[in-house]
C-alpha cells in the first residue's frame, strides 16, 4: 500500500536535520474528531509516516475525492500535530475553511486518506534544559500541541500562550494541560482568558517565563511580534510559516519566503523545502492576512 516517493524535499538552511524520504500512502482513518464547531483532529494509521512525523513537518493530503467542480486540483498541506511511532498513528488538527477541508471533515473510520509526507523540516529541541515558551494564534496551535508534549517529555518546562478569536475557535487547552504545559489563553472577544491578542501579552509572559527558547505558529502579525521580541531579547526562536504551498517538494517555488538577509544566491527560501519551520533570525515575515481561523 505504501510507495516511497523519490523526490525528497530539498535541504535548506534549516534543513540540517535528517529527513527520510516521504511516503505516498493511502492511510486508514482511525478517527476524525470534532474539537470545536469548525475544527477537527484527524488521526490516521501509518507506521512509516508516524516514524518521521515531527511536529512542524507537514503532510500533503489529497482532497480530490470531492466530486464535481469544487474538487481541488492541488493537495492541501497540514502540519503534523502529533504522532506516535509505537502505535503507528499521526494527527492533523485542522479548521474547515474551504472545499478541501470540508471534504476532509466528512471522512471517518472505515475510509482512508491519501497522504504524501512528512515533508519539510520540523521544530528542533533546545540545546539545554529550561523554560520554553510556545506562542500560537488561531489554528497555528496545531503543530505546537504535539511539540509541547515532546518538550515536556524531554524535561523542559513548557509555557503556552494560546490565542484565538473566540471560545469556539480556541482548541488544544486540554491537550496542553495533559502534556504538562502551563497555559495562558487569550481571545479577541474575552470569552476565554485575557481579552485581547497574544501580541499584547507577549512581553509580560516573556518576562515571567524567561524562556531559553521560543516556538511560534500563527498569522503573520503574531509571527512578527514573536520574531521582534525574541530578536530584541536575544532568545533563540523557531517559527512555522503557513504560506500557501502548492507542490510541497520545492519544485514550483510557489511558496517563496523572503530572507531577512538576502544572499547573493537567492533572496528567498521555499517554505515547503527549506521550512516550514525557520529560525526567526533568518526570515522576513510578510503579509497581514490572517491564516484561516
Ligand atoms: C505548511 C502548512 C501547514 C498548515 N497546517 C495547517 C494545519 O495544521 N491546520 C489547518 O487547519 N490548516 C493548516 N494549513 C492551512 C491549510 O493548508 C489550508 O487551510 C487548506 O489548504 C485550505 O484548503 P481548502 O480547500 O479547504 O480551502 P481553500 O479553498 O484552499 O481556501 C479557503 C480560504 O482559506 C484561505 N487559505 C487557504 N490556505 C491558506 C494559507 N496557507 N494561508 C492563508 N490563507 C489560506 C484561502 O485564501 C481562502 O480564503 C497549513 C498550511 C501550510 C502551508
Amino acid at each position: 500500500m505504501s510507495t516511497v516517493v523519490r523526490a525528497a524535499a530539498g535541504e535548506g538552511p534549516c534543513g540540517s536535520r535528517a529527513r527520510p524520504s516521504p511516503a505516498l500512502e493511502v492511510c486508514p482513518v482511525v478517527s476524525n474528531t470534532r474539537l470545536a464547531p469548525a475544527t477537527y483532529r484527524l488521526r490516521f494509521f501509518s507506521p512509516s509516516i508516524s516514524r518521521s512525523a515531527i511536529p512542524g513537518r507537514f503532510l500533503h493530503i489529497d482532497c480530490r475525492a470531492l466530486p464535481g467542480a469544487r474538487r481541488p486540483i492541488l493537495r492541501r498541506p497540514f502540519s503534523v500535530s502529533d504522532a506516535d511511532a509505537g502505535l503507528g498513528w499521526a494527527d492533523v488538527v485542522y479548521r474547515v475553511v474551504g472545499p478541501g477541508t470540508e471534504w476532509l471533515s466528512s471522512v471517518g473510520p472505515g475510509e482512508s486518506v491519501d497522504v504524501l509526507g512528512p515533508l519539510g523540516n520540523g521544530f528542533s529541541l533546545p540545546r539545554r534544559r529550561g523554560a520554553v515558551l510556545i506562542v500560537s494564534g488561531g489554528i497555528g496551535i496545531a503543530p505546537l500541541l504535539g511539540w509541547a508534549r515532546r518538550l515536556t517529555g524531554a524535561g523542559h518546562r513548557v509555557h503556552a500562550l494560546v490565542g484565538a478569536r473566540t471560545r469556539d475557535s480556541l482548541v488544544g487547552l486540554d491537550y496542553l494541560s495533559s502534556a504538562g504545559a502551563a497555559t495562558t489563553a487569550c481571545t479577541d472577544d474575552g470569552s476565554v482568558g485575557f481579552k485581547g491578542t497574544v501580541c499584547e501579552l507577549l512581553h509580560p509572559v516573556l518576562r515571567r517565563v524567561a524562556p531559553i527558547q521560543v516556538y511560534a505558529c500563527g498569522p503573520s502579525p503574531v509571527l512578527r511580534a514573536v520574531q521582534s521580541a525574541a530578536l530584541a531579547l536575544d532568545i533563540p526562536c523557531e517559527i512555522s510559516v503557513e504560506d500557501r504551498i502548492a507542490c510541497g517538494i520545492g519544485a514550483c517555488v510557489g511558496c517563496a519566503v523572503p530572507k531577512r538577509h538576502p544572499s547573493a544566491g537567492s533572496a528567498y527560501f521555499r517554505a515547503c523545502a527549506d521550512g516550514p519551520v525557520f529560525n526567526a533570525a533568518d526570515v522576513a515575515i510578510q503579509g497581514d492576512e490572517v491564516t484561516p481561523s
